[in-house]
């Protein structure tokens, strides 16, 4: 069974953290600028408007 867990991110650009839906709690996230080209990946908005990328690793 698949359960949905969450983890703080944290803007790249401000440090606001967000909460994002990750596929597995021992996932090992990786926050980027860009689309990674590789891996598993969420687009997250910050509440100050900023957009990056994380990675599940
Ligand atoms: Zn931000």
């Amino acid at each position: 069974m698949q359960t949905t867990a969450t983890r703080a991110v944290e803007c790249p650009q401000c440090a606001e953290r967000t909460r994002v839906s990750i596929p597995d709690e021992d996932a090992d996230l990786k926050v980027s600028h860009s689309v990674a080209a590789y891996g598993e990946q969420t687009a997250v908005s910050c509440s100050n408007g900023h957009r990056y990328w994380v990675v599940v690793c």
